[in-house]
């Protein structure tokens, strides 16, 4: 499909980007259980990095399926297309000097793992929201276990599809024994020490 398709150089290096910014791009990839806190905790952490004066942008599981990807939906096949258009859009993201953060459940290894390779090692910051499954259901913010439950909704990450947590994530928060603003503090902190944001 796409042969004859040349990449262009760009006249912008990543130096001068880098320069302009003030900071280095970076992509914060959150991954974890529905309800684990994905979404709360990146909202937490970008508010910080707004103080730092880092350019971010925050890309959000509902707000994606709503329109880049609203003709996907929750089979294995779509959930894997689904991460790789975003992994593609936050890689645009970096390339223009920005600190993303993604909040998917990306429940899939591999899929992670193809994100990472896109992105480049380097840049990317696997977060991994570790909250246990009867923590996020008792938490249940959008009422989606126990329609899980029910069977109303079918192939529920966690329920009835898998979830395949990280083994080595870069980034490693446990919910259940930190408040919110505890553990974005631990993630800035550690996005400075070990990732020189
Ligand atoms: P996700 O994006 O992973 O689906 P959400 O961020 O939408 O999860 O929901 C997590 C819910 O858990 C929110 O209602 C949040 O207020 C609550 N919560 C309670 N304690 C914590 C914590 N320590 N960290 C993150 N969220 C927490």
């Amino acid at each position: 499909m796409s042969s004859n398709i040349v990449w262009h150089d760009q006249s912008v290096s990543h130096e001068e980007r880098q320069k302009i910014k003030g900071h280095k791009p970076l992509v914060l990839w959150f991954t974890g259980l529905s309800g684990s806190g994905k979404s709360t905790i990146a909202n937490a952490v970008e508010r910080k990095l707004a103080e730092l004066s880092v350019h971010s942008y925050l890309l959000d599981g509902d707000n994606v399926r709503h329109g880049l990807n609203k003709d996907l939906g929750f089979s294995d096949t779509d959930r894997i297309e689904n991460i790789r258009r975003i992994g593609e859009v936050s890689n645009l993201m970096a390339e223009a000097g920005l600190v993303v953060l993604t909040a998917f459940i990306s429940p899939f290894r591999s899929d992670r793992q193809l994100v990472r390779e896109l992105v480049g090692a380097e840049r990317f910051v696997e977060v991994f929201i570790d909250t246990p499954l009867e923590v996020c259901e008792q938490r249940d913010p959008k009422g989606l276990y126990k329609k899980a439950r029910t069977g109303e909704i079918k192939h529920f990450t966690g329920i009835d599809s898998a979830y395949e947590a990280p083994q080595q994530p870069d980034i490693h928060v446990q919910t259940a024994e930190a408040d919110i603003e505890t553990c974005a503090e631990r993630i800035v902190e550690a996005l400075k020490s070990s990732f020189k944001l």
